[in-house]
């Protein structure tokens, strides 16, 4: 038993499941139904041996520069790494470094407070209004930083820049990160107010919006030098985090934004649609403003839709947690994924009346 008594030891994150079945529908971990770009499938042929021998790029320059044109930055204010869980986990371990408690909301991304546990960061949950709404008035206190996500997960709520900003002016001794996972799907980047506040980062990834969740790129933006300090903790860490392949992809994808704004136009207008129909099946849902709706039922419990869904080979998110033990969270699959859901829903709910 001695040796376990120094373990570091922690309950780790659950990521969503990534079922084997042969034929099924995945609509558990808000990844985009659509392929990436033809222009980066092109970029993974043109690959030479090299990449595979050689050490990467330990600055990743192409794929910062290319963010850096993308939005209009300084190539010295973007960061990236292995996902954004990658960059929030590098981001939570540099600048919250505080006595002071961190605060994010209490329903929210359930990889926080696996971060602040795992680097002894403390924290506190600040809850939601009862509509899943953040209130800027409780991050107005003593605090070692703030983190949420925009819209927020797995809610789905977006919030305004007014919101954010709100936040920022009172609280210009922390830093602020707003993780933008789902912002491409209709909301506004607080990307827009890092002039104004240089204790902003803003984080996003290539999972959702940009069809990549498997290559793992995320990237954060921020001043130069909250930037410069990411990238010290992370250069005392591991220097060559970013593969080649990812890099060479990860590029060429930034590149195409006539495909990626197609793309991502054709999740939101099918998230539209299955709004309208899930509201006539009886389900209710904050706005969605993100690649997925968090939807409640008026009689039938979330487990069950869940466990029923699963034993179609369907596959959504259940959270059996407080507040939230009531909802699924459904991704937005192709038309096609959400017709057979919506046709099995309408039949299930029809024979429970
Ligand atoms: N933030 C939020 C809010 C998320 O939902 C996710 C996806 N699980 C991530 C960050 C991490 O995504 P990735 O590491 O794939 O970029």
């Amino acid at each position: 038993m001695s040796w376990e008594n120094n373990v570091r030891k922690v309950v780790p994150y659950v990521p969503g499941e990534q079922p084997k079945a042969e034929k099924m529908i995945k609509l558990n971990t808000n990844e985009c139904p659509y392929p990436p770009s033809p222009k980066v499938m092109d970029a993974l042929q043109n690959l030479s041996a090299n990449c595979m021998r050689l050490y990467p790029d330990p600055a990743v320059t192409d794929l910062r520069q290319a963010l850096a044109d993308y939005y209009k930055v300084n190539v010295e204010q973007v960061f990236v790494g292995v996902g954004s869980d990658d960059v929030i986990a590098n981001a939570f371990m540099t600048f919250f470094n505080s006595k002071k408690p961190i605060l994010f909301p209490d329903i929210t991304y359930s990889f926080y407070d696996v971060w602040a546990e795992l680097f002894g960061i403390p924290y506190e949950r600040i809850a939601l209004t009862e509509d899943f709404r953040i209130n800027p008035e409780d991050y107005k206190r003593e605090n070692g930083g703030i983190i949420f996500p925009n819209p927020n997960a797995p809610t789905g709520v977006l919030e305004d820049l007014s919101m954010i900003e709100d936040i920022l002016k009172s609280n210009p001794d922390v830093v602020v990160m707003v993780d933008e996972a789902y912002i491409d799907f209709g909301g506004a980047s607080a990307l827009a107010l890092l002039e104004k506040y240089e204790n902003l980062l803003v984080i996003q990834t290539f999972s959702k919006s940009r069809a990549m969740a498997g290559m793992r790129i995320g990237y954060a933006i921020g001043n130069e030098k909250l930037i410069g300090y990411l990238n010290d903790v992370k250069f005392s860490f591991n220097s060559y985090t970013m593969n080649q392949t990812s890099i060479a992809m990860g590029v060429a994808c930034v590149k195409d934004d006539a495909y990626f704004k197609e793309t991502v136009g054709k999740v939101i207008a099918t998230r539209e649609r299955v709004k309208k129909e899930l509201k006539e099946l009886g389900f209710s849902f904050p706005d969605a403003m993100s690649n997925f709706i968090f939807a409640t039922h008026e009689s039938i419990p979330a487990a069950e839709l869940f466990e029923a869904c699963k034993k179609e080979n369907i596959f959504v998110r259940y959270f059996k947690k407080p507040r939230i033990d009531n909802y699924l969270r459904i991704s937005i699959g192709t038309d096609e994924e959400m017709d057979t859901l919506l046709t099995f829903l309408k039949k299930y709910i029809a024979q429970k009346q």
